[in-house]
């Protein structure tokens, strides 16, 4: 019986289900071998402090830059690289990746005093053995501590938080990496974590940020939501911001940080190496008088 399949229901294996179920097994073959073959890459997405209109960080964002099908986003991959039993090796790449991009920049650039990539972290990483170890090694290795980085965990996880997690945790905290809530306000919140949790900041999800300009209701809203989070002790970052409008919104909210499409897209190394070096002005900076 088919799983998420009510109780005395047969499943019917159809030819349809046999082709999906074939490209699945063939997408995580690919995906296998793009881990192997450097196919993957990071993007980064600037996150500004909304308080003095600059960059003070970078999410990094993975992408597949696949031979045949081009450029392909998480979602065309990630569900098979957890089913394919590929999530820790994928983040491990990515953290290998990030820490030497984050290491050369160091060396070569004057990084905003605050400035740190947001890593994005899947539940199967922290549940598995020695993340910080792994992390820790890597930083070594480029000659830097963890102030350049924070992984971003969903509240899914800390529900079924355990013991590895936990330690993993601790670890982190221990060698400098502060964790950051993703996409909260979408998920499984119980309020009564946030008071034992710890996080530095905690990501407004995009679905909260998207109607603010549309309803007093929203704005009040996202206006609570923040308050939760300032006084669990947290930072803010709002995720999802594609206007001028929502920026100055959640500025006039006192909310810390911001990224969306409104500064830019994720963007490759280079790109987001030039926003950095000042070579590059974010989008922001055209629609604004502020970003002179
Ligand atoms: P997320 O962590 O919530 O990342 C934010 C997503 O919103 C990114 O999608 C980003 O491109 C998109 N975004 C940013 N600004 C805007 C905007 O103004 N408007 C709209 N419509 N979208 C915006 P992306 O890159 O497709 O990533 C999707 C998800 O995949 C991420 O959501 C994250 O959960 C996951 N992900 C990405 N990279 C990694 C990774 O290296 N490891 C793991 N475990 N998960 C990853
Ligand atoms: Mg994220
Ligand atoms: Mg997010
Ligand atoms: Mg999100």
């Amino acid at each position: 019986q088919a799983k998420g399949e009510g109780k005395g229901r047969v499943a019917i294996f159809t030819p349809v289900m046999h082709r999906a179920a074939r490209e699945r097994v063939q997408l995580i073959s690919e995906l296998r071998r793009a881990l192997a073959t450097d196919q993957l890459e990071a993007f980064y997405q600037p996150i500004v402090d909304l308080r003095t209109d600059s960059v003070a960080g970078a999410e990094a964002l993975v992408r597949w830059r696949h031979p045949e099908r081009g450029l392909l986003p998480p979602a065309a991959f990630l569900e098979a690289a957890e089913e394919g039993g590929l999530m820790v090796e994928l983040g491990r790449w990515m953290l290998g990746s990030v820490i030497g991009q984050v290491g050369r920049w160091s060396r070569e650039l004057t990084l905003p005093e605050c400035f740190r990539v947001h890593v994005n972290i899947s539940p199967s990483e922290l549940r598995h053995g020695d993340l910080a170890e792994f992390a820790a090694d890597l930083l070594q290795g480029e000659g830097i501590t963890g102030r350049y980085l924070t992984l971003e965990i969903t509240e899914a996880l800390l529900v079924t938080r355990g013991d590895v997690v936990d330690r993993n945790m601790e670890a982190l905290r221990e060698i400098g990496i502060p964790l950051e809530i993703d996409d909260f306000g979408t998920g499984y919140s119980s309020i009564s974590y946030l008071q034992s949790l710890p996080a530095e900041n905690a990501k407004i999800d995009q679905s909260l940020t998207s109607g603010l300009l549309l309803e007093d209701r929203q704005r009040q809203f996202v206006s609570a939501i923040l308050d939760l989070i300032h006084t669990a002790g947290m930072g803010a970052v709002a995720e999802g911001v594609e206007e001028r409008g929502q920026a100055d919104l959640l500025r006039s909210l006192n909310c810390e940080y911001a990224q969306g499409y409104y500064f830019s897209r994720p963007v490759p190394a280079e790109t987001m190496r030039d926003y950095l070096s000042g070579a590059r002005q974010l989008a922001a900076a055209a629609d604004d008088t502020r970003w002179a």
